[in-house]
């Protein structure tokens, strides 16, 4: 993908903050940062989201995912750590391909909205896990 900013970082035609390279991912820090240490983790090759997404790009990514975490909690003394990953338009996905931001958490520093909670109770959850597994 010629145009796509994380293929280029990737190929070393943008400028970036590397924290960790393998094979397979790259992780660096994003350049408008919720909080000091703000990193994104990506997977190399251009896969858009997470639909497309293989087994071995996953399970890479998580790794160096963990391994990021990691390293951002030691080297930030943050409170904890928050994953956000977005797909599509629709899940608020802006750069399309595929990263998992690293998120540095302090006590009571209201970054994430949550969403309403409520249970749809046991028969429409064993609808819908029925529905899942019926594609998976
Ligand atoms: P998302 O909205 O989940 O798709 O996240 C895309 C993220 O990429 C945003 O938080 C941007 O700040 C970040 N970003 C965009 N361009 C760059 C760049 N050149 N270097 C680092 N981070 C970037
Ligand atoms: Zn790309």
């Amino acid at each position: 993908m010629d145009d796509c900013i994380f293929c280029r970082i990737v190929r070393g035609e943008l400028p970036a903050s590397k924290i960790h390279e393998d094979e397979h991912t790259l992780a660096f820090l994003n350049i408008v940062a919720a909080h000091p240490g703000h990193a994104l983790v990506i997977v190399k090759p251009h896969v858009a989201n997470i639909l497309d997404l293989d087994d071995t790009l996953a399970a890479a990514v998580f790794q160096t995912t963990a391994r990021v975490a990691k390293a951002v909690k030691a080297a930030t003394g943050c409170d904890g750590v928050t994953l956000f990953q977005a797909n599509e338009v629709a899940g608020g996905q802006t750069v399309f391909h595929f990263h998992i931001h690293v998120l540095p958490r302090y006590t009571n520093d209201k970054l994430l909205p949550f969403w309403p909670a409520s249970s749809p109770g046991r028969e429409a959850l064993d609808d819908m896990a029925a529905r899942l597994r019926a594609v998976l």
